[in-house]
């Protein structure tokens, strides 16, 4: 009889969605006249189509693999192909990130890579995350065991959490701007994050996935705009938020050539390396029509498209962030993110407001206490949605919360 991996039973269940589906369920069930009024901004998927370009892209890629002459079986390295990858190196050129293209592999996704990479590191390592903190950092940490160490994210340091000293990590995970606080680093507080993983010889996993929100000057869109990142630093972006690839796949992982990790034996080992060895075991590449997508993305034409739905968001993220503000509610994000996360008014518990909001207003938003223990008291509300949506939301909250 097979032994199980029994880490998997000490995972804590998905409550988080399930409740909250339960908790609108059991509402209309009471108030089936009310059943069309609720406003769902909870969702943490995009809702706006593919940009027109990168549509012609893919039928193009998939014209290609109906023709003999240019049909693409698997590819050589599964890596991705060279125009992808060198679209990407431009890309980070573009602001000022240290990458090569031989440094970048594409991928379906940010959560394969952010779920996968644990398994070219030891689990006798020790991991530090964030608090609170997309979920897929701690459970794929958890299912080999790890020990995990929390970096407390609070309304006094802004939901940015910095370094302590005093505590030995080997492993890192930082996320900005952060999914689901919205909060980012300045330059100087990742380079905070960055100096302590030189002097601990750490590594820092760095999911960039909502760069392409970032309006401010002084938030970086890569860990690689800091300096000595290279030394120290793994980045995990995707298409997903940046051009509404939810439903395409498609992501791309950077390991620096310079990033090396000593082994038992005193050899340096290139992560690039293993991470390739890893990849070339397990994983077969991403679909051609996909990439050809993906590169449409980041031509100037792409560029321009993709702005058109994220400017539809961030007008959502201002309209909500602008009625916290005459509310006098405390939030981070909104600005360099599509979550806005804000502290729940009169001291209330995440799931009190969360009840509050839904009876008496219709309105569904994530309760933070889900993402870890400094989530209590907090509320996530995402700007994915409908305008016409958003706006009547915030005039309901406006009318249950004005006193
Ligand atoms: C949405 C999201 C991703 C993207 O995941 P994909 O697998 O690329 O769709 C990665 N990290 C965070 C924090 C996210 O919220």
């Amino acid at each position: 009889m097979p032994k199980l991996n029994e880490n998997f039973l000490k995972l804590e269940k998905n409550y988080l969605f399930i409740n909250i589906a339960k908790k609108i369920n059991a509402y209309i069930a009471a108030n089936p006249d009310k059943k069309d009024s609720i406003i769902r901004m909870g969702i943490g998927d995009v809702t706006l189509p593919i940009a027109p370009v990168v549509v012609e892209a893919v039928k193009k890629g998939a014209d290609e693999m109906g023709v003999k002459e240019t049909f693409k079986g698997y590819e050589d390295s599964g890596a991705g192909y060279d125009f992808l990858k060198d679209a990407i190196a431009d890309y980070y050129h573009s602001f000022g990130a240290d990458v090569k293209a031989s440094e970048i592999r594409i991928s379906d996704g940010a959560k394969s890579d952010c779920g996968n990479i644990v398994d070219i590191f030891g689990d006798d390592n020790t991991v530090l995350i964030t608090d609170p903190a997309y979920p897929v950092y701690v459970d794929s940490n958890l299912m080999c065991g790890r020990r995990i160490v929390y970096a407390d994210c609070t309304k006094e340091n802004g939901f940015c959490a910095v370094p302590d000293y005093s505590i030995d990590a080997d492993l890192i995970y930082l996320c900005s701007p952060n999914n689901p606080t919205g909060a980012a680093f300045t330059s100087s507080q990742l380079k905070a994050w960055v100096d302590y993983a030189i002097e601990k010889d750490a590594v820092i996993i760095y999911d960039a996935a909502y760069e392409a929100f970032i309006t401010e000057p002084d938030i970086p869109r890569s860990i690689f705009e800091i300096e000595g990142s290279r030394r120290c630093a793994i980045e995990i972006c995707s298409l997903s938020k940046t051009a509404g690839f939810t439903g395409m796949r498609c992501g791309y992982t950077v390991i620096p050539d310079e990033l090396t990790v000593k082994a038992s034996d005193g050899t340096e080992v290139s992560i690039s390396q293993i991470w390739g060895r890893r990849q070339g075991s397990k994983f077969n590449g991403v679909s051609y029509p996909v990439q050809c997508g993906a590169a449409a993305v980041f031509t100037p034409e792409g560029q321009e498209q993709i702005k058109v739905n994220l400017e539809y968001y961030k007008e959502n993220a201002r309209i909500i962030g602008s009625v916290l503000d005459e509310l006098g509610i405390f939030y981070t994000g909104g600005k360099n993110s599509p979550y806005i996360w804000l502290e729940c008014p009169d001291g209330m518990k995440s799931w009190e407001f969360f009840d509050l909001l839904l009876n008496e207003a219709n309105v569904v938003g994530t309760p933070g206490a889900g993402f870890g223990k400094n989530g209590e008291g907090f509320f996530r509300l995402t700007s994915f949605g409908d305008r016409d949506k958003t706006i009547e939301a915030m005039e309901r909250l406006k009318k249950l919360l004005k006193k």
